[in-house]
This record gives structure tokens, C-alpha cells and sequence, in this order.
């Protein structure tokens, strides 16, 4: 039986951990958290930092194969350990795609389209490119950041004035890139082997909420050829990167080519690639039911070498993932992430899937779960989820269950 490590024991580990036992695997999970949701269906769990060497080692000695669902994880104790057992995609990919300054970079140097951007390396250089920054501008930290976590957006010169003047951080690694006018964002998952067979999934079209993702459609309702375009760059990307694994590609669409000259234009749309995460991708929870394959068994076929085949979907309509957050729960009086009220579930039939991460507690802005709905059109699938998630942030507290359960539509 092979032995999967897997670097994270988050949702995304979890999920992973499920196709790789479906496929005959089991799974170590190496995370500093001692309550990560995947630890409960792992083989083994390991509790420690990312620094902890020793415990790496002995993590390591025990795998096949390691990959990570998160790319916040340190590198430096990953770097130290001997290479017998390897790690896709490779620590080369993470160390460019964890760090927005290189990550741009690498955009920039392979004629990828890239909103305009600066690289500053402390206070001092934001000061003086003060001068040349068109505002709206966002100031992203290098490193760390997530859900727009590490993220400031200047809409005038005064915002950044401030900025200087308070120094809100210990110090300043990042970069400051044009606010973009976004009219779409859309995501490309590519799959990619040690042989270097590619897959990929269809896109998706995301909306965010307080940049946090809030709803995936997918097919994205765009052209043809946008669709091919973004395909083709996020193949670019995985190839250009010598990947093996999994690559999210995040997209920003605009109808105006903006400061940066790179964007591509496809049917009066302009096409940026924004970031990439080498894992699966909150996004990418939908092609557990749009396609034939989720990202997760493509990504279990690649780390235990099996054949993989490009994923179809599964149906003609479309399919709308909408994340359940923290306030949710909060809204329905509890923060305990068992607690949540599922009842009014059974009025909703275009609802397929319901996932609860199993996480022990419930914050505003946590990612606690996920509903997907399926519509023969676009904005059915949209509405039928947003209709789900109001029904069940509103409802009834837990008092009022106990007096009356489901009074509500019992009307
Ligand atoms: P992360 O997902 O790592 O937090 P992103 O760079 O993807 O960071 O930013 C999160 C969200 O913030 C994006 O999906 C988008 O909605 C918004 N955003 C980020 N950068 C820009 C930009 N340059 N112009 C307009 N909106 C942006
Ligand atoms: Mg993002």
C-alpha cells in the first residue's frame, strides 16, 4: 500500500485524503495545528512546526510521496530533508508561487499577462515609488497572505500617505499592483504528471465577497474563445513551471486593458493572470460533482501514478458552489462547527451537495463548508445556492427550535 503525506490537514487535505484512500492509499498528516479537520481520516497525524526537522524527517520517512494543501507552509525545514522521498508539485514551484514578488516575476519573464506592478522591499522603496503609482492601487505582502489577508488598497494618494506614516507592519516585503476594474474572475485547474500528460477542468467563473471567495459557476458563461485562451495560459503556466501536481490559475477579466500593456484581449475582454496555488483550490471543491474526476482524484492519480484523463463534465447545465462561512453559524446563535442546522435542506431539491468541514469551531470569514446546486441555466444553479445560504444564516436560533422546530414553512 503506498503512503501519501500530505503537508496541511485543512479541508483541502481532507478531501485529498478521501480520493487517495479510494485509491487503495493511506495519508500522513503533517500540520502545527493540533485540530486540523483531516487528522480524523489520516493513517497517522503529525503535530508540529514547519521548522521542526526531526519531525519532517520522520514524516518524510514514513511517505512515498508528499504534497501540500496549503502554500503558506515554511520551506526552510522542507529544503533540509534528503530528497528520498519526493514532494510534488516540487519545492521550486512552491517557493515561486508562495511568494507574490517571484510569483509576479515569473509572470512578467514568461510574457504572461500581469496587472502592472512594483516590487517593494521596505518602507522606503513604497515612498519613493510613490511617484509613479496610478491610484487605485493594492499593496499585497509577499508572503503569508490568503482570503486578502496581507492586503491594503490605496484608492487615492492619501490612503497611502497614511499608510507610511502609521507603518502598520514590522516590516514591508510586497508588491503594489493596479486595482483593476475587474468585470470577471475566473479559475483553471491543469493536472500535471510525472510524464508530463496534462489535464484540465473547465473554468470557472468566481464572485468574492470581502475578497474572500463566495460563489464558483461552473461552466464560467463566457466565449468559446476566452475559455481556450484561459486553458491555454494556465497550461502555459503549469508547463513553464515544470509542474507536477495540481495548478489553480486565477484570472482577472476587465473590458479595458488598463495600465498594464501584457493583457490579453479575446472578444473586447482583457485577460491578466492574477495568482496560482499548487493544490487543490477552494474553487475546485465544485468538480466534485461537475465532472468526472474531482481535482482531488486527479490529484491522488498523480502522487500514486496512475493514468489520468482529462475531466469531462458531467452534465449540460451548470453547477454553483457557495461557500458556507463562520457567520452563518454565527447567525444561526452557535460558533460550534457541528451545530449547524441543516433542516431546511429538505425544501431544496436543485441542491446536490452539502459539505461540512467538521472544523471544532466557527469564526466570521472561516471557511466552515460548502453547498453546490445544479441549474439548466446559469442563473438558476446562482440563485438556488444564495437561496439555500439565506434560508440557513436566518435560521432559527437554537431556543427557538426547541419551542417550535421548523415553524417557519410548517405555515
Ligand atoms: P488571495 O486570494 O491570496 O487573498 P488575491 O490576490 O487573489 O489574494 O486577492 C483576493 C481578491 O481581491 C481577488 O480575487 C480580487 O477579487 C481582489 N483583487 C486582488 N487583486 C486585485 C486587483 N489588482 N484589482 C482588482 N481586484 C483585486
Ligand atoms: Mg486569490
Amino acid at each position: 500500500m503506498k503512503t501519501v503525506g500530505i503537508l496541511g490537514g485543512g479541508q483541502l487535505g481532507l478531501l485529498l485524503a478521501n480520493s487517495l484512500s479510494r485509491l487503495g492509499a493511506q495519508v500522513v498528516i503533517y500540520d502545527p495545528d493540533a485540530a486540523a479537520p483531516a487528522r480524523k481520516v489520516a493513517w497517522k497525524s503529525f503535530q508540529a512546526p514547519w521548522t521542526d526537522l526531526s519531525a519532517l524527517k520522520e514524516f518524510a520517512a514514513l511517505c512515498d510521496v508528499i504534497t501540500y494543501e496549503f502554500e503558506n507552509v515554511e520551506t526552510s525545514g522542507l529544503k533540509k530533508l534528503d530528497g528520498t522521498t519526493p514532494i510534488f508539485p516540487s519545492l521550486a514551484v512552491l517557493t515561486t508561487t508562495q511568494d507574490r514578488i517571484l510569483e509576479k516575476e515569473f509572470l512578467r519573464d514568461n510574457d504572461l499577462p500581469v496587472a502592472a506592478f512594483y516590487v517593494v522591499e521596505s518602507y522606503e522603496d513604497l515612498a519613493k515609488i510613490e511617484d509613479g503609482i496610478t491610484f487605485p492601487c493594492i499593496l499585497k505582502t509577499a508572503t503569508g497572505g490568503y482570503d486578502g489577508k496581507g492586503q491594503f488598497v490605496f484608492e487615492h494618494y492619501a490612503d497611502l500617505h497614511n499608510f507610511l506614516k502609521d507603518r502598520p507592519l514590522p516590516s514591508l516585503r510586497g508588491v503594489v499592483e493596479e486595482k483593476l476594474p475587474l468585470h470577471m474572475e475566473l479559475s483553471c485547474i491543469v493536472g500535471r504528471d510525472r510524464e508530463d500528460h496534462d489535464c484540465i477542468f473547465p473554468v470557472m467563473q468566481n464572485t468574492h465577497s470581502s475578497q474572500i471567495l463566495d460563489t464558483t459557476l461552473m461552466p464560467a458563461e463566457i466565449s468559446a474563445s476566452l475559455a481556450a485562451t484561459v486553458k491555454d495560459l494556465a497550461l502555459t503556466a503549469a508547463e513553464k513551471l515544470d509542474l507536477v501536481g495540481l495548478l489553480t490559475c486565477e484570472f482577472f477579466v476587465t473590458k479595458e486593458p488598463a495600465q498594464s500593456r501584457s493583457a490579453i484581449e479575446v472578444d473586447g475582454y482583457y485577460v491578466f493572470v492574477n495568482e496560482f496555488a499548487p493544490r487543490p483550490h477552494n474553487s475546485g471543491h465544485i468538480t466534485m460533482n461537475a465532472t468526472s474526476l474531482s481535482q482531488y482524484d486527479l490529484l491522488a492519480r498523480i502522487l500514486l501514478d496512475v493514468p489520468v484523463v482529462e475531466p469531462r463534465l458531467l452534465a449540460p447545465g451548470f453547477y454553483c458552489l457557495a461557500n458556507l462561512l463562520g457567520d452563518v453559524w454565527l447567525a444561526q446563535g452557535t460558533d460550534s462547527g457541528p451545530a449547524l442546522d441543516l433542516s431546511v435542506l429538505k425544501y431544496h431539491s436543485d441542491i446536490v451537495d452539502v459539505v461540512i468541514y467538521g472544523k471544532a469551531s466557527a469564526r466570521p470569514g472561516r471557511k466552515m463548508g460548502h453547498v453546490v446546486s445544479y441549474g439548466a441555466t446559469a442563473d438558476s444553479a446562482i440563485a438556488a445556492v444564495k437561496h439555500l445560504r439565506s434560508e440557513l444564516g436566518a435560521a432559527p436560533k437554537k431556543e427557538d427550535l426547541i419551542a417550535s422546530p421548523d415553524s417557519r414553512h410548517e405555515k
